[in-house]
């Protein structure tokens, strides 16, 4: 089984300050994810523009200051929660349009954290719909915490891709973004920067920079994290480019493709 990572860069115009899709990456991916032939695939994406303006608003997963404030917080977890269901809806129907049997699975319906980690997450029903010849399609969202300071929180698409990838057993995880892969800054900001193409431990990274879209969730540096603790289980990822046409069909055939690989040393 396939676990592929849809970055919110990717599928959604990032930079904007309200939800806006890219519908033209979207199409084309579906496309592709339809013409490589892969049958056993999961598939999470990122919230983009869909989620973190609504979080970064409303400050989802900052301690709750006073009843006034808890007020706000609902309302914003409500908002932010629609929102990224709607970006869900839009994958799903590109997906569903390209040939590709999509179920739609919402994180805040079946999964909780305790201090921003996953905690209790039921994955009986994925495997079903896995066996049954689905195509699950979780999102970044927004979950119940156990914390009482928070009760809320963001739950990154990177999270969940390290603990499902872990508790599934995937045979290979994808994650596509905007970018070639890890680089020795952010090659957005540094156009110098140098791929690295093989990252095997966190001292690899000291070096890495903040990611240069302000992403509540943490951007390259939260992935690679995820990535390392996935390496440590022997579930070998790669970043690749969604931006570029073919990649990714090529990538979900076994092909060696340009990017980033995070695996153990052996
Ligand atoms: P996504 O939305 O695709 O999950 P993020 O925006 O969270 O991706 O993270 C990818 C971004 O991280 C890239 O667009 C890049 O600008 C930024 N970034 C920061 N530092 C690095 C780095 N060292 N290598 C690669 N990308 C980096």
């Amino acid at each position: 089984m396939i676990i592929l990572k849809l970055g919110g860069s990717v599928i959604t115009r990032k930079e904007e300050d309200h939800p806006t899709l890219h519908q033209e990456n979207l199409e084309r991916i579906s496309r592709e994810i339809a013409h490589s032939g892969v049958k056993e695939l999961l598939i999470i994406h990122g919230a983009g523009s869909y989620g973190h303006p609504h979080a970064h608003h409303y400050q989802i997963g900052a301690p709750i200051r006073d009843e006034e404030d808890l007020l706000r917080k609902r309302e914003g977890f409500c908002v932010t929660h629609q929102s990224v269901q709607e970006l869900n809806l839009e994958v799903c129907r590109a997906l569903l349009q390209a040939g590709i049997p999509a179920v739609p699975l919402s994180p805040s319906s079946f999964i909780h954290t305790h201090h921003k980690r996953i905690t209790e997450f039921n994955t009986d029903l994925i495997t079903q719909y896995l066996d049954l010849g689905l195509v699950p399609v979780l999102y970044g969202d927004v979950v119940l915490d156990q914390d009482l300071k928070i009760k809320m929180a963001v739950l990154s698409g990177d999270q969940i891709l390290q603990h499902l990838a872990q508790r599934l057993g995937a045979e290979r995880v994808i994650l596509g973004t905007d970018v070639d892969g890890i680089y020795n800054r952010n090659p957005k900001t540094h156009p110098n920067a140098q791929l690295i193409p093989l990252v095997t431990s966190q001292d690899d990274l000291n070096f890495l920079e903040g990611a240069h879209t302000v992403d509540v969730t943490g951007g390259m540096g939260g992935k690679v994290k995820e990535l390392l603790q996935l390496a440590e289980e022997k579930v070998e990822s790669q970043i690749i480019n969604l931006y570029k046409e073919g990649l990714l069909e090529r990538a979900l055939m076994g092909d060696k493709v340009p990017g980033t690989w995070i695996k153990k040393r052996r």
